[in-house]
Parts: C-alpha cells; structure tokens; sequence
C-alpha cells in the first residue's frame, strides 16, 4: 500500500513513524527486519521525555535556588544594615549625654572624696568613732557602686553586641533609664516622674534595644518639656496593662507639642525640626518596637504637650502561665 500524504499537517516525528508502518505493510507475516531507521524521537520517545523534564526541573531548582540564595544574603545584608543603623543612633543619642553622664559620674566620685577625707580624719582621732566609721564606709561602697552601675550601663549602650531576646522587667527598664537620664533631667531642670503599675510587666526583647528606646522618648521628652512656656516642665513616664497580654508605656512632656499633622510623620527617617537633630531616633524605636512585635505611636496632649506610646506584648508572669 502506497503511503499517501495526509491532508491534515503532521509533525516530522508522526510523519516518519507513517512512513514506517507503510514500508513494513509490504513485507509478508514473519519477515525479520535486520535494519531499521533510527529515529530518537519515536524509538526512545519516553526516554527522552523524562530526560527533557529532569532538565527542566534541574534547570528551576538552580534558579530557585539561585533566587533563595540571593534572596538570603539580601536579607542578610539588610539585618546587617540595620543592626549598625540601631547601633549608631544608640552611640548618638550617648554623645548627646556626655556632659550630663559626667555630671552624674561626678556626684558618686564627689562623695567618695568627701567620705574618704573624714573617715582619714577620723583614723587619727585618739578615739575612732568606729560605728560612724563603718557608716561612712558603707557610704562609700554604695557611692562607688552607683558610679560602677553607671559606668556598666554607658558600656553596655555604646558596646557593639549582638541582639538577644530574654524576659525584661518593663518598670525596671523604665526606672535604669531614668537613673541614666538624672544628669540630663537636672542640667536640664526637668524632673522626670514615674507612676507605674505595681503588676509585673515582662516581655520577652532584647533590653539594650528597650532600653533604646525609652532613652530616646525621654530624651526627647525633656527636651521639648525645657522649652516649655508657662507651666513648670515635667515629663511623666506611666506603665500599665491596657490588655491581659499588652504592656502599654507612655511617656508625656509638657513642651510644646508636634508640629499639627506630624504624628506619624514624626517616626519617618530623617525627620527632624532640630537645628542639630539627625531624624533617625523615633525611625529607629519604630523598628526596634515593631521587631519585638509592638507597636509606637504618637499623639499631642490637649492640655499641651506630647504623648509617645508603646504596646509590646506581654509574657505571662509565672503564676499565670
Ligand atoms: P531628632 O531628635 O534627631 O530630631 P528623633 O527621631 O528622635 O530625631 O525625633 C524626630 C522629631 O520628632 C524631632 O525633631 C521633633 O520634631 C519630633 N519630636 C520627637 N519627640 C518630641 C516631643 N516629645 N515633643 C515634640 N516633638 C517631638
């Protein structure tokens, strides 16, 4: 039977497997042939299909793999990035400090010189009063320790170290950084006043990060409240539970308040209305917070003034967990 062309188009595989078929037509049952077309296509057709998909699953597995690996370092790189950025707006907002953390370095190593002349005094007397002695000793161990805490915190702010998550008493943060700032609130004339709830408020953040972060509010803080006009300045730093699980912090000035319209704006990178401000703390307490899974806002005080809050998830105290 003589092979006729289709009038239907055929592929050059299903052409030649036609061909074949009408060639092997002509020979009787039984005929053995010895030689035939090698056609790939057709003969290892399966074969060669499995080997086309292995290729093309080779060849997107390296690409995701390639997208990953780039993705990787992208975010590696971006972590990297950020951590130096946490770093310096930490160092940064410690320069700010340097002449009230010398103040409040000096007021320890005052007293230490003053207690150690009398206790000297003391010793040569024919009779040593050894009970005011051993007071006034005391004295100077708690005044050097206070100097040491001191000393230990700045070390702790501007030291380069990795980020770690352990439990933080959030009053306790409050009170170090309060501690920290004492210089500054008093070359500054701004008290700065607690009222925090007497619950254990923990959560689960690194606490040089935390820490960071209320420096830089309060900070801020006692600075807008120096430039305050009419009432006596203050900044109010108040704990509380504003859900089972949200530890809420806010921190208040009496200054004179965001500039109307700014309240998100204020948190944007290099945003600042100070002559010599970078614009990178609030940005830089947004990410730190929001890392940690809370949430910073700002609002202006009707009665004057400005308000910055901060919701941070709470971990169960001990009793409750
Ligand atoms: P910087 O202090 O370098 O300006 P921040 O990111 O800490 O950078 O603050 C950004 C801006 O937010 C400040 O320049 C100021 O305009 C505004 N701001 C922050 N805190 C207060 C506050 N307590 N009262 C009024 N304005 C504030």
């Amino acid at each position: 039977m003589a092979y006729r062309r289709s009038s239907r188009p055929r592929t050059w595989q299903v052409q030649q497997r036609h061909l074949w078929a009408s060639f092997e037509a002509r020979f009787s049952m039984g005929s053995v042939f010895l030689a035939h077309p090698f056609l790939p296509h057709a003969d290892y057709r399966a074969y060669v299909a499995a080997g086309m998909l292995v290729a093309v699953q080779v060849a997107l597995i390296t690409g995701f793999f390639l997208e990953r690996t780039g993705r990787r370092r992208a975010q590696r790189e971006a972590r990297h990035v950020r951590a130096h950025l946490v770093h310096l707006a930490r160092v940064s907002s410690m320069g700010e400090l340097v002449v009230s953390l010398a103040h409040e370095l000096n007021q320890p190593l005052t007293a230490v010189h003053g207690n150690a002349r009398t206790a000297a005094r003391m010793l040569s007397r024919d009779q040593v009063p050894v009970a005011e002695l051993a007071d006034i000793l005391q004295d100077i161990v708690n005044d050097v320790k206070r100097a040491a805490d001191l000393v230990a915190q700045i070390r702790d702010m501007v030291s380069r170290r990795p980020a770690e998550r352990v439990h933080v008493d959030v009053n306790g943060a409050v009170r170090n950084v309060r501690k920290l700032l004492a210089g500054e609130s008093a070359v500054r004339r701004v008290p700065v006043e607690l009222d925090l709830t007497p619950l254990p408020l923990r959560v689960e953040a690194d606490p040089i990060q935390l820490q960071q972060v209320l420096l830089n509010l309060v900070l801020n803080a006692i600075e807008a409240a120096s430039m305050s006009r009419g009432d006596p300045p203050k900044v109010e730093i108040r704990s509380a539970l504003s859900a089972p699980r949200t530890v809420h912090i806010v921190v208040r000035d009496n200054g004179p308040g965001l500039e109307p319209g700014m309240e998100g704006q204020v948190f944007e990178p290099f945003y600042t209305t100070k002559g010599s401000g970078m614009g990178i703390g609030l940005w830089i307490a947004r990410s730190i917070v929001e890392s940690h899974g809370g949430r910073i806002w700002a609002t202006n005080v009707p009665e004057g003034g400005a308000a910055f809050h901060v919701a941070l998830p709470r971990v169960p105290g001990e009793e409750e967990a």
